[in-house]
């Protein structure tokens, strides 16, 4: 049995019932959340998150990819929401590779190198700042009076902000 069938069974069993009190797509909070697909976040616990509340959006590093910014630009104009939290994290996987060698083993293995950028960091602080540039500065993204940005200590679930 692979994993995929133990979740199949859990969610057989499980506790999910679908959302039919819930009558639009929009987040009621008009927020979304940037961050990273790291398992250690429990990305509702995080902010005391309830179902209908947000739009969650996750990648490796919590950065602001192309498919990051399409996202946010449809949940603003589309789905109403204005505000925007990015969230990196401490530990994360992206502070120990770098471009260069990732890529490398990448084209080692498949005899392709990415054309997309890993968006590796040293320092998840710049990291976040260069995320929050990103977003400000999109032309896609009307709302950004209120985007910002935080590091999650993983092992204290310590949330600091940065300032841009
Ligand atoms: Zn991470």
């Amino acid at each position: 049995m692979s994993n995929i069938d133990l979740l199949l069974k859990r969610h057989v069993d499980g506790v999910d019932h679908g959302a039919p009190t819930i009558r639009t797509p929009v987040p009621s909070l008009g927020i979304a959340v940037l961050t990273c697909m790291d398992a250690r976040i429990k990305v509702f616990d995080v902010f005391g998150l309830r179902h209908g509340e947000a739009h969650i959006l996750r990648n490796a590093g919590g950065v602001a990819t192309d498919d990051a910014i399409r996202s946010l630009t449809i949940s603003q104009r589309k789905l109403q929401t204005r505000e925007i939290i990015v969230m990196q994290h401490t530990q994360c996987g992206l502070s120990m590779i770098t471009e260069d060698s990732f890529k490398d083993e990448v084209e080692q293995a498949t005899g392709i190198r990415p054309p997309w950028a890993i968006e590796s960091f040293r320092d998840v602080t710049e990291s976040v700042r260069q995320t929050l540039r990103r977003i400000r500065q999109s032309p896609f993204i009307p709302y950004t009076d209120n985007v910002r940005g935080f590091v999650y200590d993983v092992n204290t679930a310590a949330i600091t902000e940065v300032e841009a």
